[in-house]
């Protein structure tokens, strides 16, 4: 079962329930131009930032929400999270403030804040806890999988005393199993955390296809999440290059979707 959704409008969105809003754009609907067409998100990749912030806006006004409540991580491949409440609005939401830093993932209890982040074939997992008023998005390429981003989460969520059984995953377009070869350096750190139950596939000597939508659904289940808690989009950002950026297909030169997500008031 899925509850990724494509619209007509310029966004695929999981619907876990109502009340939580949680968006993942694609590169239509914005103003930036080659290679940065059209809706790119980020700041960091040489794109004008007026273009940024015209695509930002129009994002966070589609979603009901201003650019002043975006709370965004500064994404370093690594597997902090920490919870971010409205004293933390506006990091990142400007080109002259700067994203929470060191961070990859982010959770809140608050209706006043939009968290996000930008992704061009890394995984952006979503995370919802109805029940408790929690959302979070985490930002998981290869070296956040493998470094454990999902467990740090789930640790902080059970901490607060959340029920296990009550989260909800939403795992979102990003390089899929079909095009994702790595090299057996990355190989062995999978296999050195996940064992034989790494999904690898051998391609040629030394070349692996890896499946980061997999090895993140796995290591959730064994963290305790139940499996039919979660929803994996299955959109490869590389097969599709009028819907998305993809770092691996664009040869690293391209823009970033948006991964938002927020409680209504
Ligand atoms: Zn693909």
């Amino acid at each position: 079962m899925t509850r990724w959704i494509r619209h007509k409008s310029p966004y695929l969105s999981w619907q876990v329930t109502e009340g939580i809003q949680a968006i993942f754009t694609t590169r239509q609907g914005g103003v930036s131009f080659s290679p940065f067409d059209t809706l790119n998100i980020s700041f960091n990749v040489g794109d004008l930032p007026s273009a940024v912030m015209e695509n930002r806006r129009r994002v966070l006004a589609d979603i009901d929400h201003d650019l002043s409540q975006l709370v965004m991580a500064e994404q370093v491949h690594h597997n902090q999270v920490a919870w971010v409440s409205p004293h933390d609005a506006g990091a990142g939401a400007m080109a002259s403030r700067t994203a929470l830093p060191g961070l990859d993932g982010l959770l809140t209890h608050s209706d006043r804040v939009v968290l996000g982040m930008g992704f061009a074939d890394c995984v952006p997992i979503f995370i919802a806890v109805p029940q408790d008023h929690v959302v979070g998005l985490l930002h998981a390429g290869w070296r956040g999988t493998v470094r454990g981003v999902q467990r740090q989460a789930i640790e902080l969520l059970k901490e607060e005393g959340i029920d296990l059984h009550q989260i909800h995953i939403g795992i979102g377009p990003s390089i899929g199993p079909c095009c994702y070869e790595v090299d057996e350096r990355v190989a062995n750190e999978f296999r050195a955390q996940m064992g034989g139950d790494a999904p690898l596939v051998a391609t040629r000597v030394g070349h692996y296809l890896l499946d980061l939508w997999e090895a993140n659904r796995q290591q959730l289940v064994e963290l305790g999440i139940p499996d039919a808690n979660i929803d994996i989009s299955r959109w490869c950002t590389a097969c599709h290059g009028d819907q998305f950026f993809s770092y691996r297909r664009d040869h690293g030169r391209t823009g970033r979707m948006g991964g938002f997500i927020c409680m209504s008031k």
